[in-house]
């Protein structure tokens, strides 16, 4: 892929809720069609279904609408669907019922006795300390109602006030109350973008079908399948509004939107009767994408190999100094250490590069030309200063030592480089620098996959 951006320097990287207007404004459409995506093994091309061309290009042989690209460049437009009623998001639930409870529905008052942040040195999550019961009247000081009880049912799937369901639109006008000034002391988003008006459509680069051979399409991936099913429910419910149907029956598609939605988030966390969660299981969902050992973040992200890296088990051995590690000897031989020739290492570069088994790999000259000796002659060249070598890695170097899950800095650490002899094939270090990375030497030995930088 080409990139015409300028590099930039990252300073800091922050997590924050979509709200309505930025899903709009990503939109490159909107999704209203339900049409099945997929017929007789081929792409219906429809627009303003789940594969809109606006979204990315729907084969191999079309081109984005949004962009011009073809796939493989194309990284894909999001969409949206306009939701009937306002949905929960599931995993938003709890900073909502929070925020209920901190202001009175009567007239707006906040309600939490103090905001003062954690102190304590253990992690404290920040909403959980100042919305704990404690620090919450229950009876309104300015216009002295009693503070009224929330949750979340899972049989109603909705937000309960004294065991009564509380409307979201309820919810909305109750949330809007909530003073600006005081969300910007805590620094955190408003809880009224985590209730969903309009859902986020994900392009189909991150939901491609399941083909067979070339352009023959076998099946729809498993969110594109959920994505329909919201999208059914909620037209039904648009339907039934329209047609002023009787109350229960509207309730009955509000709580499958309710559910379809949940589903498709996280399929997993409680969805509610027994009957919606057998429609959960269904297919996979987005949370499921991501999670566990085999999601995209510890499957595909953490742990891969990359240059000036290697991996292998540790061991123990009492002879290393603390600030050592043990390096086998032909992880060595393949790492290089690119050194530049000054006054100072001139003649002990020069030694090594004449040497008949030289550590040296590669010659860099100040023009930047790179040569391999194992091609090159070296005794044809004159180190000077100026010059670049790379060499094997040597005792003394320092290097990063790494043992996952990075927890913590004490879980990358520098060391000193200490080559083992040939017939070690494991990182050894000190047992007292065991703790830090949690290496489990319970009978001194152990194997656990370590990354060196
Ligand atoms: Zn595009
Ligand atoms: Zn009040």
């Amino acid at each position: 892929m080409e990139l015409n951006y300028e590099p930039k320097s990252l300073k800091k990287v922050t997590f924050d809720v979509w709200t309505k207007a930025e899903i709009l404004a990503e939109s490159v459409c909107e999704v209203t069609s339900s049409k099945r995506t997929v017929e007789n093994g081929a792409f219906t091309n429809v627009e303003n279904s789940l594969r809109d061309p606006r979204m990315g290009p729907v084969d191999r042989l079309s081109v984005c609408a949004t962009c011009g690209k073809k796939t493989g460049e194309c990284n894909g437009h999001f969409g949206h669907i306009t939701l009937t009623r306002a949905v929960y998001h599931i995993h938003f639930l709890r900073p909502v019922v929070q925020w209920l409870r901190a202001i009175c529905h009567n007239c707006g008052e906040v309600l939490l006795k103090s905001i003062d942040f954690p102190t304590t040195k253990k992690r404290v999550h920040l909403m959980s300390h100042i919305m704990k019961t404690t620090n919450v009247h229950t009876k309104c000081p300015k216009c002295g109602i009693k503070a009224p009880k929330y949750a979340w049912s899972k049989e109603k799937q909705e937000i309960v006030r004294n065991n009564k369901v509380y409307n979201v639109t309820d919810v909305q006008e109750h949330l809007e109350l909530i003073p600006a000034s005081l969300l910007k002391l805590l620094n955190v988003v408003h809880p009224i973008h985590m209730i969903l008006e309009v859902l986020p459509v994900p392009p189909p680069t991150v939901r491609p079908a399941i083909l067979m051979g070339g352009t023959l399409v076998r099946g729809e991936d498993d969110l594109t399948y959920r994505l329909l099913q919201i999208l059914r429910i909620n037209q039904k419910l648009k339907r039934m509004i329209d047609e002023a149907r009787p109350q229960h029956v509207v309730k009955t598609t509000r709580t499958a939107l309710q559910i379809a939605i949940s589903a498709y988030i996280d399929h997993k966390k409680g969805v509610g009767s027994s009957k919606s969660k057998e429609f959960s299981k269904e297919y996979t969902s987005l949370s499921q994408r991501l999670k566990s050992k085999e999601g995209r973040v510890r499957g595909n992200l953490m742990g891969k190999r990359c240059d000036f890296t290697a991996r292998t088990v540790i061991t123990g051995d009492d002879t290393l100094k603390m600030t050592e590690v043990g390096i086998p000897a032909k992880i060595a031989e393949i790492l290089t250490v690119p050194v530049r020739v000054t006054d100072y290492n001139k003649a002990i570069l020069t030694t090594q590069l004449r040497e008949a088994k030289s550590p040296i790999q590669y010659l860099t000259n100040p023009n930047g030309d790179r040569y391999d000796l194992k091609f090159a002659n070296k005794f044809s060249f004159e180190l000077d200063v100026g010059w670049t070598v790379e060499r094997h890695l040597q005792d003394g170097d320092i290097v990063l030592f790494n043992r996952q899950p990075t927890l913590h800095r004490g879980s990358l650490m520098a060391h000193t480089a200490k080559i083992a002899h040939p017939s070690q094939l494991t990182f050894t270090m000190n047992l007292s620098c065991t703790p830090p990375y949690n290496a489990d030497c319970k009978f001194c030995f152990y194997s656990f996959p370590v990354f060196f930088f």
